[in-house]
This record gives C-alpha cells, sequence and structure tokens, in this order.
C-alpha cells in the first residue's frame, strides 16, 4: 500500500530519513516497522516566518517497496543511416534537440566550435593565470554550453509543466541526483554537471549521431540564394532554403590532415549557437536573415559574505545552522518605469570571468552542489529595452562598420563591456565597488575579499557606467535595502559588469513551424534565438525544434 502526505516538518526532521519515519508514525499512525520505503516527491522551505518550516509531499510505502524508476526513462534507439540534421551548438538547446532528434528516429550531427566538457575546464583555469579570454573556449564556448559551468539550477517561468519535466527526467536519466525531481528550487551545481553532459554526448554517439567538436560553422549553406553582384551579401529568394552548413575545424588533428578544414554538413538546422555568438549575429544580419532586437538587463554581480544572507534570509544570528541549505534571495522592484532585479542568484558560490573576446569584462556566477562556498552573488540588474539604446550606437564600432538595427542592442551590451575591461587595467581583473558606496556615489577604498579568481580593482561604477543603469540600481538598491534589512551594506562587493543575462536578438520564426519566417529547414533555437532563457527552457526549445524539424522532413519526403 503507498499513501502521500503535505507535511510541514522543521529542518531537523526533513533532513533524516528515520525522523522522518517516526514523524509520520506519530502523527499518522503507522507502526514504524511497516513504513519499507518513502520517496520525496516536493520540497520546498517556508522561510517566512522566525520559524523555519520545510514543506514536504511525501509517497509512504507500506509493507511494499517502490517498483518504478524514480524518473521516466526515454529510450533512444540506433539511428545510423537515418536522415540527419545539423544542430549546431552543443548547449542545453542543442544537447536536448539532438537527443530528441534521436528519439524521432532522426541522426544528429552536432557542431560545437569550443572542446569537449572535460578540455574546456582547462581553458576556464587559464583565465585567472593568463588574464585572457580563449574566444573560442571559455564560460559560454564548449561543450554544454553556457550552463556547463554554472549553479545549474533548473527552474523556469515557463508554465508547461509536462516539458519541463521530461527535461529533468533526461537529466536523471543521464547522471544528475533524483533530488531535482523534488526539490522546489533544483540544482545540479557545478562539479556535476560536466559529467551529465559528458554521459549525454555519449548516448548521442552510442545511438549512431555524431558530435564535432572544435568545429565552427561560418556559413549556412543556402538554395535559392542570390548573391548580390561583387558583394558577398546573400540574400534569399522566396522559396530560400537552408540545406546545410559550412564549418571550419580547429581541432590540431584537423590542422595536421587538411590546411584548409573547411568541411560541408548537409541537413535541415537546428541553430543552437547561444546569445554570445556575436560573429553568428553578424553572419546572419549581413545575410539578411530577418532578426530584431531584443530587450536585456544589465548590470552588476553583487556579492555578500553566505553568512550574511543566511542571517538575512532565515532571520538568524546564528546563520541557516546545520540542517538548512545557503540562503536563496529574490528581488524585484521597479524604477522610473522599468524592471530592477536580482537575476541567476548563486548561494554559497564564485563569481566568474564569463567574457568571450580578450577585450571584454563579463561576469556571472556559479556553485557547486553543495553550495557550500564562503560568499553568495547574483546578477543585480537592470530592465533594458530597444528604445533605450541610441539608434546612433549602430554607427559607432571602432571599424567603422554600420550594424544593422537588430544588431544595436547587442552593440550596446558589446560596447558595455569592452568599457568594463579598460576600466579594468585590460585584463580580466574586474571593476569593483562596495555598495553602499556606490549608492552614495564613492569611491571605496578598499574592498572586500572576493570569490572571483581573476582579482579585483576598485573603480567608481557610479561614474562610468551608463546613468539609465545607475540611476536605477541605486534606487533598486534602497528600496531592497528596506526590503531585508542588512542587505545594503559595504559588506557587499559589486563587480562589473553583467550583460549577458539573454538574447540581444531575436531571429524571428514561425510561431506553429518553428522554421525561419522566410528560409525553409532553419530552426534557430534556444536562448540565442530569443526563445528561451536559462537552460530548462533552452532544452524544452531544443526538443520543440527537433520535433517541428521532423515534421518538416515528414512533409519534405511527402512532397
Ligand atoms: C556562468 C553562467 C551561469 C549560468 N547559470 C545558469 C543557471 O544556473 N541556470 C540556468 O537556467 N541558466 C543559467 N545560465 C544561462 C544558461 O546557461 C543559458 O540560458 C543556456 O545555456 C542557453 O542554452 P542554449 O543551448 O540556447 O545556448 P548556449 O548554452 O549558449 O549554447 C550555445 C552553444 O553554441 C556554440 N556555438 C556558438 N556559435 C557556434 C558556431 N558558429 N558553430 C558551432 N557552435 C557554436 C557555443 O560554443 C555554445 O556551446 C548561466 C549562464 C552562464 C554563462
Amino acid at each position: 500500500m503507498t499513501q502521500e502526505y503535505d507535511i510541514r516538518v522543521f529542518p531537523q526532521v526533513a533532513a533524516n530519513e528515520q525522523s522522518l519515519r517516526d514523524y509520520l508514525a506519530e502523527e499518522k499512525g503507522f507502526d514504524v516497522r511497516t513504513i519499507t520505503h518513502l520517496r520525496i516527491l516536493r520540497r520546498s522551505i517556508d522561510a517566512r516566518q522566525r520559524t523555519i518550516f520545510v514543506n514536504l509531499r511525501i509517497r509512504v510505502y507500506i509493507n511494499e517497496m517502490p517498483e518504478d524508476d524514480v524518473y521516466q526513462h526515454t529510450d533512444y534507439p540506433d539511428v545510423s543511416g537515418r536522415p540527419q540534421v545539423i544542430v549546431v551548438g552543443a548547449g542545453p538547446g542543442g544537447l536536448f534537440a539532438a537527443l530528441r532528434l534521436i528519439e524521432l528516429g532522426l541522426r544528429p550531427i552536432v557542431l560545437e566550435r569550443g572542446k569537449d566538457v572535460h578540455e574546456r575546464k582547462k581553458d576556464l583555469s587559464q583565465i585567472t593565470k593568463t588574464q585572457q579570454i580563449d574566444p573560442e573556449s571559455n564560460y559560454c564556448f564548449g561543450e554544454g554550453g553556457a550552463g556547463a559551468y554554472s549553479d545549474g539550477k533548473l527552474y523556469t517561468r515557463s508554465k508547461k509543466r509536462g516539458n519541463i519535466e521530461k527535461i529533468l527526467n533526461v537529466f536523471c536519466q543521464h547522471g544528475a541526483s533524483t533530488n531535482i525531481l523534488s526539490d522546489a528550487h533544483p540544482h545540479i551545481g557545478t562539479d556535476k554537471l560536466p559529467r551529465v553532459i559528458e554521459n549525454m554526448r555519449n548516448t548521442i554517439l552510442r545511438c549512431g549521431g555524431e558530435v564535432h567538436f572544435q568545429t565552427k560553422m561560418t556559413r549556412l549553406i543556402i538554395r535559392g540564394e542570390r548573391r548580390e553582384e561583387g558583394g558577398e551579401r546573400i540574400v534569399g529568394n522566396g522559396n530560400a532554403q537552408v540545406i546545410g552548413v559550412e564549418a571550419e575545424n580547429k581541432s590540431l588533428s584537423s590542422l595536421l590532415s587538411s590546411p584548409s578544414s573547411i568541411k560541408e554538413y548537409f541537413g535541415p538546422v537546428i541553430l543552437a549557437t547561444g546569445h554570445s555568438a556575436r560573429d553568428v549575429y553578424r553572419y546572419l544580419a549581413e545575410s539578411e536573415i530577418e532578426m530584431e532586437a531584443k530587450g536585456i538587463a544589465v548590470g552588476v554581480r553583487l556579492e555578500h559574505p553566505s553568512m550574511l544572507i543566511d542571517q538575512i534570509q532565515y532571520h538568524n544570528k546564528q546563520g541557516r545552522g546545520k540542517y538548512l541549505p545557503a540562503a536563496e534571495y529574490s528581488f524585484v522592484t521597479q524604477v522610473n518605469g522599468r524592471g530592477v532585479y536580482s537575476f541567476c542568484m548563486c548561494p554559497g558560490g564564485f563569481v566568474i570571468p564569463a567574457a568571450t573576446d580578450k577585450q571584454q569584462i563579463v561576469v556571472n556566477g556559479m556553485s557547486p552542489s553543495n553550495r557550500g562556498g564562503q560568499w553568495s552573488n547574483s546578477g543585480m540588474v537592470v530592465e533594458i529595452r530597444p528604445e533605450d539604446v541610441s539608434d546612433d550606437i549602430t554607427l559607432s564600432r571602432d571599424n567603422g562598420i554600420t550594424e544593422n538595427d537588430a544588431l544595436k542592442v547587442m552593440t550596446f551590451q558589446e560596447q558595455l563591456e569592452q568599457n568594463c575591461w579598460q576600466q579594468g587595467n585590460m585584463r580580466q581583473t574586474a571593476p569593483a565597488q562596495r555598495m553602499a558606496d556606490f549608492v552614495n556615489n564613492r569611491l571605496s577604498y578598499d574592498l572586500p575579499k572576493s570569490s572571483y579568481a581573476p582579482g579585483l580593482i576598485s573603480s567608481p561604477l557610479h561614474f562610468w557606467m551608463p546613468e539609465m543603469i545607475v540611476k536605477r540600481l541605486q534606487e533598486g538598491f534602497k528600496i531592497i535595502g528596506k526590503q531585508a534589512h542588512g542587505f545594503l551594506t559595504n559588506e557587499a562587493v559589486m563587480i562589473g559588469v553583467e550583460t549577458r543575462t539573454s538574447s540581444p536578438v531575436r531571429i524571428i520564426r514561425h510561431t506553429d513551424t518553428l522554421m525561419h519566417v522566410r528560409i525553409q529547414g532553419l530552426f534557430p533555437c534556444g536562448e540565442g534565438a530569443g526563445y528561451a532563457g536559462g537552460i530548462v527552457s533552452a532544452g524544452v526549445d531544443g526538443e520543440r525544434c527537433a520535433e517541428m524539424c521532423a515534421e518538416y522532413l515528414k512533409n519534405e519526403k511527402g512532397a
């Protein structure tokens, strides 16, 4: 027999299975010896009051053991010899698209500009040593995409529960803890994610798919394209159809075997290149592939001692104690008609250098699965809409190239990152300021210790960051400081700049077929296309693009 209950218990009871059994026996009148197994179906912490509770939905097995797996298993058939689909980008969008293609009997050929998830880690550790960014292998580029070295938070504002559960179950099948199926705020952790990603790649390979690293798509192969006389531009006519891609392979073996190392791959294309592939956006703009500017959010990473956040959020001077996890927070407010909010909070985590080119500073955050670090950080960002960015910005690039209007938010973002790099002494040492000093327009004479490994340099962020961001952040911090006593403090440091919160561009696609509005066989996918934000939603979009691509191939065959 099984019974399900919603219970509300102290953290020390929730943390220990025997205590839970004793609690259930006493509260529900069971003989404790008959409880053979407990399965937690939902877990959340209620820290609104001084006394903290853990809410659990729990399934109790009485005199029987569970027969089913904790997660739902997906079957992946052998797809060798089946029609192939090109998936550009091995982030969550691309990987989930590839796995779904296999489920649908299609053979994914995954092209990824960066290195495999383990080789990539070596390049990440070099950033602190050399103060340089490798433009092809960094926190955004490489197997696993931008999500590989992250907190691995798996919650999303999307309401489509079924799709979300599928993504979480696929993660479990590839080695993630099954706790992600029950936690209200699930996360995997940067120490566990690489193994999960490697297992996903092994499923693709075992089923007959291909994964090519250090292989960068440089061009779409478009049937029905028209080249303008004497120019490089590619303009699709009404019947334009993507039939493959051209890609450059930069691995050592390919450099030795073939001087040109350019190869063509044929099939419809799922383009899941993420929000940081500016060369892809520029290529698409030059090729007159319809896109539009999209709003983003821009600001700083804010880092507090995690003990302070625990004290504030758990209303306890002793912090979180033995049984609670590092505390989270989420703040949202409005200042002068724009949202100011915390973004991608990493309890017990690190601030990391997430730029994708040499002359930029971009910061972001990640945490290990135990969230046990000394500091807690989050992005504190201000909403920027396309109309907030001057149209002139498109003219002010160093190389004198006039950007397409669709790229104006991206250009704004890029210039801010370059400015930040200059303020940081043209290294990855990030400009930083104590929080209260920033609010009071004061330079910080010294800075607190920080998790940001490349180092910090004191800088008047209030002076050189755009005023529309500074004024709103200052006001927003005052509002949040009143809501959470102790949050607005000089013990916290602001680190510049957080800019890669979402895609600054949307590649326009049909809502029903998910295909580009004008070019057949091209499926803009995931965060970079402007249709997802975060690991889970990129995964969901990857699956949907795979399904639409399968439909497209079916119709093509039938035609
Ligand atoms: C440090 C950090 C922490 C984050 N933490 C979280 C978190 O905890 N939870 C969460 O939900 N989200 C988090 N995010 C955001 C999340 O990672 C992204 O939303 C998600 O990865 C988007 O997935 P995607 O597949 O659409 O794109 P991406 O993950 O960006 O993947 C795109 C891939 O395409 C490749 N690529 C680009 N151009 C080419 C080309 N021309 N040819 C071949 N390959 C190419 C890139 O190398 C990359 O691997 C974090 C992001 C960062 C940077």
